[in-house]
């Protein structure tokens, strides 16, 4: 077989992934060895440089397949990340929304300003005047939730002055009073 029957040969559907068949390589290069060295010399050249290439896309596609698995995997990582945050962040405004009608009922039942409870000269609805009785308290919270706490400390006073003698031992007033009921 002559170069041209082998490049014939090889066109016919002879070539393998990356290149030509190794055997019609084989074959080709020998007989050009025979027919024309330096073609054999351009062949042998050519198909080193093919190998190459074939090599380095085989390396530059493993490193891809990794570089894009680690970033696929960081990105799962992320959402993951991204989603507890985002619960955490759901939860907290929640805790606080709470907390701030609390608040604001409390101040209601007070009569104190919902701002600031009285606690800054700059506040702009109450310039720091607004602890508790600046307004009228709501009379129903009031009835609710002030209204048990100040019976409660009325009734302790009451005990207090109805026991002067208990109360002259200052001993005795101080267990008392710690360890005396309260309604
Ligand atoms: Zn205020």
């Amino acid at each position: 077989m002559n170069v041209a029957d082998l490049l014939n040969a090889s066109s016919a559907g002879t070539q393998v992934e990356g290149g030509i068949d190794p055997d019609m390589q084989s074959d080709l290069l020998a007989t050009l060895e025979r027919e024309d060295p330096r073609m054999a010399a351009l062949c042998r050249l050519f198909a080193q440089r093919q190998a190459q290439a074939a090599q380095t896309l085989q390396t530059q596609q493993a490193v891809d397949g990794a570089d894009q698995t680690e970033c696929e995997h960081d990105l799962l990582e992320l959402q993951d990340r991204h989603d507890r945050l985002r619960r955490s962040a759901r939860a907290l405004r929640s805790a606080l929304t709470d907390q701030q009608d609390r608040l604001e009922i409390c101040a209601a039942a007070l009569g104190a300003c919902l701002a600031c409870w009285g606690e800054r000269t700059d506040c702009p609805h109450c310039a720091g005047r607004g602890r508790g009785g600046w307004q009228p308290p709501d009379p129903a919270l009031y009835a609710r939730l002030v209204a048990p706490a100040a019976r409660r400390l009325a009734s302790r006073d009451a005990a207090l002055v109805a026991a002067p003698a208990f109360n002259s031992d200052p001993d005795r007033a101080g267990r008392g009073s710690a360890a005396a009921p309260l309604d």
